[in-house]
């Protein structure tokens, strides 16, 4: 398949005042055009230009790895975040959170500790284990993606500083209180959690 850059799911200025339509416009239409532009001229004429994005990840490491990773995980961000969103979810998402965590509010501050800590760039998400059957945290660096071990990605949160540099500078912690707060899309997570029976 040919990657293309996906229809933002919003307007740009649509998460504000939490994200700005500055901050919006520039990491989507410069880093994630750019990753996407990138990954083409690394995989045009060559036999990986036939796999799916998901396949890409989970099959290559190196240059193509990074390229294909950031275009997969800033798609799957874009779609982590809806205007109105955030607080304590309710139905089938937050009993699934609050039955592998013990409560909203042991999330809440787990979250926060592991973007905190995540030295550098990279992404904080909200898994499910398949082994264990519940949901976990991955704060993972650089390009790093759920897919590669293993985890079903729910929701991801950009921590790379082009993420929230310009609206909050280097205050991280803000960012991501705003993240869980007012812009985390419980309806995206929900439909990516998988179902009982399976
Ligand atoms: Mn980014």
């Amino acid at each position: 398949m040919k990657p293309e850059l996906p229809e933002l799911p919003y307007r740009f200025n649509e998460l504000e005042p939490h994200i700005s339509a500055r901050t919006l416009q520039f990491h989507y239409d410069r880093h994630h055009r750019g990753y996407l532009e990138k990954l083409g001229g690394l995989i045009d004429g060559t036999p990986l230009e036939n796999l799916e994005l998901s396949d890409l990840v989970t099959s290559t490491r190196g240059e193509v790895y990074d390229n294909a990773a950031q275009v997969y995980n800033h798609t799957f961000y874009w779609n982590s975040m809806t205007p109105g969103g955030g607080r304590e979810p309710r139905g089938r998402i937050g009993q699934a959170i609050v039955s592998s965590f013990g409560s909203w509010a042991t999330f809440e501050k787990e979250f926060a500790e592991r973007a905190l800590g995540l030295f550098g760039s990279g992404y904080v998400w909200i898994t499910f284990d398949p082994e264990l059957q519940c949901v976990t945290i991955d704060a993972m660096k650089d390009a790093g993606c759920p897919l590669q071990v293993q985890r079903i990605p729910l929701l991801a949160m950009d921590v790379w500083e082009h993420a929230y540099y310009l609206d909050y500078q280097n205050e991280r912690p803000r960012y991501v209180k705003a993240f869980l707060s007012s812009l985390a899309n419980w309806e995206f997570a929900e439909a990516n959690l998988p179902s009982h029976e399976e």
